[in-house]
């Protein structure tokens, strides 16, 4: 179906055809005329689907059909994270370019002040944080009272980070006449309950099952230690000719130490997580956009709701301790129909985490085999003396130690023994 027999009007259709889209996805076909409808709305959509346009195309031609009266604003757009909350204002500046209709945006780890600017010279659609948008209530810089359309998006990383205080302060303030979005990767009880307390009679759209990683992505599982991580990657990196590549680890403090060793591998690289400010994290996902970044590192939080195109390899340098977070991760690639690859490198301390995760998703994932990498001879700082020495002097068969480079899950693979040291001048 062609997104002209969707019912948008013509400055829709001319900023959709800009944006070089030839078809609407699943979700934007189900969701765009129940939403021009005026229905509420109950979608099961994971990022990558298409769901940011598929709420903010009719939630602009519903607001587009009658004049603002004032300066409150008639949409709003709560988002987990400050990313997906800039990424969607982005997405309403797109899609709205043809409009006379007036956004902004507000989230933390940013001067209040421009923002209260902004309300005040009047919006039509506020995208928000809700933490922040809170404080502009608390100081009187927004009035929710003439809010029509009401969007959760990512509603479920909106619990699982705690906002569900924030979000039932905020209804509160709603006129309890509106139209309601709510839009969710997973559909658990407390999403049942907040849907329930929220809805009213809302069409049902579900476009990828529940926990179920898109199926355009292929995934691969490589069992190696821990200490042969990184040159696995940059191997896999610099071999593949990977130019864009995002890659997960537990931590901030990992997501830091691993960008800055791909950096000095030669892999140009960035972090981003939760301690980054605001003017870095923007920074680094500009550059990953533009292609200056090659690798990006984040940890879960920061990279929930990133909005990436196409983006062809997610590596999860360290499996997480949720499951779910995994569904996420592989999300960002495959994106709208694209083909992605999800590579995870996991040792042996994970392998419980990688049968929990195989649980979710109702299968396993195949094992890869091991290509012949090159091992540097530096330790990493967090390797153990007893690995230094296996690397450097390599016991026989019959010692009670495997030698660093053998996996201790399958037996011995003699090409995987380390070629050369990193940095040896031939
Ligand atoms: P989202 O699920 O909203 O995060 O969107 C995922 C990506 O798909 C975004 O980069 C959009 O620009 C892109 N996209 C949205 N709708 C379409 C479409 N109909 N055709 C192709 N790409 C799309």
């Amino acid at each position: 179906m062609p997104f002209s027999k969707l019912g948008l009007q013509a400055e829709l259709l001319r900023a959709i055809g800009a944006q070089g889209y030839s078809s609407p996805t699943p979700i934007q076909t189900q969701a765009i005329p129940v939403v021009l409808a005026g229905r509420d709305v109950l979608a099961g959509a994971q990022t990558g689907t298409g769901k940011t346009a598929a709420f903010t195309l009719p939630l602009l031609q519903r607001l587009n059909g009658k004049p603002r009266t004032g300066k409150a604003p008639r949409a709003l757009v709560l988002t987990p994270t400050r990313e997906l909350a800039a990424q969607v204002a982005e997405s309403v500046q797109t899609y709205g370019a043809h409009l006379s209709l007036r956004s902004t945006v507000v989230f933390g780890g940013v001067s209040i002040n421009p923002q209260k600017d902004a309300l005040n010279r009047g919006v039509d659609v506020l995208v928000a944080t809700p933490g922040r948008l809170l404080d502009h209530v608390g100081q009187r810089s927004v009035d929710l009272s003439r809010i029509e359309i009401l969007v959760l998006d990512e509603a479920d990383r909106m619990l699982d980070m705690g906002f569900i205080n924030d979000i039932r302060k905020l209804l509160a303030l709603l006129p309890k006449q509106r139209q309601n979005l709510l839009f969710s990767a997973t559909y658990t009880d407390d999403i049942k309950r907040l849907a329930d307390g929220l809805l009213r009679n809302p069409a049902l759209i579900e476009v990828a099952r529940r926990n179920t990683a898109a199926e355009t992505v292929s995934q691969v599982v490589y069992r190696v230690q821990k200490e042969h991580k990184r040159d696995l990657l940059i191997h896999l990196v610099k071999e593949g000719q990977w130019q864009q590549v995002l890659v997960f680890t537990r931590t901030k403090h990992g997501a830091n130490r691993l960008a800055e060793q791909l950096g000095r591998a030669g892999i140009e690289s960035a972090a981003i997580h939760g301690n980054k400010s605001q003017g870095a994290r923007t920074k680094a996902l500009a550059g990953f956009k533009d292609g200056s970044v090659r690798v990006l590192v984040a940890t879960d939080i920061a990279a929930r709701g990133l909005d990436i195109d196409r983006l062809p390899h997610v590596v999860n340098y360290e499996l997480p301790n949720v499951p779910e977070d995994y569904v996420h991760r592989i999300g960002r690639t495959g994106r709208a129909g694209e083909e992605g690859a999800a590579l995870s490198l996991v040792e042996g301390e994970e392998f419980k985490l990688l049968k929990d995760i195989q649980r979710v998703l109702k299968r396993d994932i195949p094992v890869a085999e091991l290509p012949d990498f090159p091992v540097s001879a530096k330790q990493p700082e967090e390797s153990r003396p007893q690995q230094v020495r296996h690397r450097h002097a390599p016991r026989r068969a019959g010692g009670n130690a495997a030698p660093a480079h053998a996996d201790p899950h399958r037996k011995p693979r003699p090409h995987n023994r380390p070629r050369r040291a990193a940095g040896d001048v031939r």
